[in-house]
């Protein structure tokens, strides 16, 4: 027997369009490759270009989902449950809203699937994954302790677990992007510069 969704009412699956003051996941995973993408997605919305990157990024996601929904639920060491793709899903208490690629419940656990276009999981991936579990977790009412990023060109998974750091990690994230969101201030560039040459914001950044 499987839970039924959805579940309470401070964090539930919502229609597109719907409550937009919350901050999506997928800024929170932008904040970590470089806090001053925050910035120009929140205080000069609209400008952001639309890059090749992305294009394909997405189409090789829609083409993982179908490969996704015909796998077994063997690489997560379970025999059985319930899986959900494209789950659209919020939480008023982390302020958050985001689109998880699959969700898979048992009677004892939930856990969250990420497809990824990527070599290899990276710290924002983590960052992700861990909001994603944590939301997960509140709206589902059921323990999260585990997730998996799924890079789609390797055909691999990596298991990532929903831990107390990853959890703090994201409290304080969101914490530091209010200060960004809230006053405007738009932190210095990003230490590792070599991020900036594929970011999309590069020819804003005049101090790089
Ligand atoms: S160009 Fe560099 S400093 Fe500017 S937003 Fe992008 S990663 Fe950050």
């Amino acid at each position: 027997m499987f839970p039924d969704l959805p579940m309470n009412e401070e964090a539930h699956l919502i229609e597109p369009e719907r409550d937009q003051e919350l901050v999506t996941v997928t800024l929170l995973k932008q904040y970590i490759y470089c806090p001053r993408v925050v910035y120009y997605e929140t205080c000069t919305p609209g400008i952001r270009p639309r890059t090749y990157k992305m294009q394909a990024g997405s189409e090789a996601h829609d083409r993982e989902r179908e490969r996704a929904a015909r796998r077994t639920l063997t690489a997560y060491q379970i025999s059985e449950g319930e899986r959900h793709f494209d789950v659209r899903i919020i939480s008023r208490r982390l302020g958050l809203s985001g689109m998880i690629d699959e969700i898979v419940l048992t009677p004892h656990e939930a856990i969250v699937i990420d497809y990824k276009l990527t070599g290899r999981a990276r710290d924002n991936h983590l960052i992700q994954i861990g909001a994603y579990g944590m939301m997960v977790e509140e709206a589902f009412n059921l323990p999260v302790q585990r997730g998996y990023i799924y890079l789609i060109d390797l055909h691999r998974f990596e298991s990532v677990p929903i831990d107390g750091p990853l959890r703090n990690s994201v409290l304080e994230t969101l914490k530091s992007m209010d200060r960004i969101r809230l006053y405007e201030y738009m932190p210095p560039p990003v230490e590792s510069r070599f991020k900036c040459e594929s970011c999309e914001f590069r020819r804003f950044c005049n101090d790089i």
